[in-house]
């Protein structure tokens, strides 16, 4: 090895192998058995369990649990598959402690909730491992539907179609579907290539065909799918990035944190991949969270977040915060870039303090600087690339009920359509019960 942590600029291979493989491996390691049973003996099976409502997708918790205490994870996995068909990639990724877990009656009263994550973990593992795929199709309906985007609102609809018996085309930019599961969840909630493994198990339903490579809007318009199919879902995510509108911003090395972070997911070899010796991360959302640790992990020697707001304000979760913390990354709240300093590449960033009067956030006029060799923008991604012609409502598709668009024939979920918190599972809630409105409409 070459490089440390101390080498100058942006370099690969801060670390040897060994290091790197420990610091992405799993961030919860999977339980056994016998730790899934005395988890789920934590549970009081509450009858109007406040978990089930907290859940994005509503899935049967203390059903599922019981399911496992009784000894059937497979039957727990399909309890949860009913609601959630990516319910194994949001047992890693979803953030529990804002969620079922914090609603959980045994957080308010312990403060230490039932692992409902990990157990969801346990039992759609156990079943995914038996390569066995639980639903079958309807008989067919003869009716075709067009998915735009193989992210998990896109695919959470084509699955529920496909079970419907409609036969779903799904039309995916990138070379492999999963979309942000594939692309930009962090490396260690998302281990051993799960997001392919997903998908593959995903399609064995039948009557879904995945045409990757296939972005709407160049040689594919939404006209085109309109004409040739019943139907038409969009959940082709957000592509855009937000600019900083600092001075510099140009600057080499000032680069995308989720295109950071896609780089990272696709690397063969993370010592190939090359980190600052002095990162900042400006943003305060789970990208910027994400970026900042993995950089840490790749070896950084020094991390900083920015934030504009106090930290109480932060869309990152405490437990998000204080995982990055414990990985030596340093938050610097009440921040703002005003400019990206250096001569050609970034050699620091000036920096200003913040004021908060209610949502009006100026500058006090208090500067600071902060050494840089590498700057992640995690500020938020936007649309880009929707079909004209849609009604938008706050830079996203406008949608009402279950997901219906200003276009008749024309559904939308996930990330680009209007409402809802941007996570993996109210994607795939969003996903499916545009799935089920379409069918309905379908069938009417
Ligand atoms: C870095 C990062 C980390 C995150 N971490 C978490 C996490 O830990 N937990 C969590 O719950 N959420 C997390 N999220 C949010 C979560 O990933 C998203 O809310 C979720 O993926 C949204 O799903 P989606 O299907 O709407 O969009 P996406 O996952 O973005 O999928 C959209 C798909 O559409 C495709 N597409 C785009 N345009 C076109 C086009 N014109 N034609 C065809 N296909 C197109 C894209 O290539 C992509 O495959 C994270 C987000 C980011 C950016
Ligand atoms: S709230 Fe907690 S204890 Fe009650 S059913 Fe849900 S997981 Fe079990």
């Amino acid at each position: 090895m070459t490089n440390s942590p101390f080498t100058p600029g942006i370099a690969p291979a801060r670390l040897d192998r060994a290091e790197l493989e420990t610091n992405f491996s799993d961030l919860h390691p999977p339980l056994d058995g016998h730790e899934a049973l005395v988890a789920a003996d934590r549970c009081y099976f509450c009858h109007d369990a406040p978990c089930i409502t907290a859940c994005p997708t509503s899935i049967d918790i203390p059903l599922f649990i019981r399911q496992i205490a009784t000894g059937t994870p497979e039957a727990a996995a399909k309890t949860i598959f009913d609601q959630n068909i990516l319910g194994g990639m949001c047992a890693r990724v979803c953030p529990t402690e804002t969620l079922c877990e914090e609603a959980c009656v045994r957080e308010a009263a312990e403060g230490k909730p039932v692992e409902i994550g990990r157990l969801q973990r346990y039992a759609t593992d156990t079943l995914m491992a038996k390569g066995v795929h639980p639903y079958e199709r309807a008989a067919p309906t003869g009716k075709t539907v067009a998915v735009v985007g193989a992210g998990p609102a896109g695919l959470a609809c084509a699955h529920r179609l496909a079970l419907h018996g409609h036969d779903v085309t799904v039309f995916e930019a990138k070379p492999k579907g999963g979309g942000l599961n594939e692309y930009g969840i962090a490396y260690y909630k998302a281990v051993g290539g799960f997001a392919e493994a997903e998908v593959d198990w995903l399609m064995k339903i039948g009557g879904i065909a995945l045409q990757t490579g296939r972005p709407l809007g160049s040689g594919l318009t939404l006209a085109e799918l309109r004409e040739g199919f019943d139907a038409v879902f969009l959940g082709m995510g957000l592509q855009g990035v937000n600019a900083l509108r600092a001075n510099g911003e140009t600057r080499e090395g000032v680069v995308d944190a989720v295109g950071f972070i896609e780089e990272l997911r696709q690397a063969g070899d993370l010592a190939t991949l090359p980190v600052g010796r002095n990162v900042v991360v400006i943003g305060g959302g789970m990208t910027a969270i994400d970026a900042a640790v993995q950089s840490k992990l790749l070896g950084a020697e020094s991390v900083t977040v920015l934030y504009r707001r106090g930290r109480e304000a932060m869309p990152a979760s405490r437990y998000e915060q204080d995982l990055a913390a414990s990985k030596g990354v340093r938050f610097v709240f009440n921040a703002m870039p005003v400019e990206i300093l250096g001569n050609g590449a970034v050699t620091g960033v000036r920096v200003e303090y913040t004021r908060s009067e209610g949502r009006t956030l100026t500058g006090t006029g208090e500067t600071f600087e902060i050494a840089a060799d590498q700057v992640l923008k995690a500020i938020g991604q936007t649309l880009e690339g929707a079909p004209e012609g849609l009604e938008l409502a706050g830079g996203k598709i406008a949608v009402s009920g279950a997901g219906r668009t200003s276009v008749p024939g024309v559904w939308a979920g996930g990330d680009c359509a209007s409402g809802g918190e941007d996570l993996t599972v109210t994607a795939v809630a969003e996903g499916r019960d545009a799935a089920e409105d379409i069918h309905a409409a379908l069938m009417g």
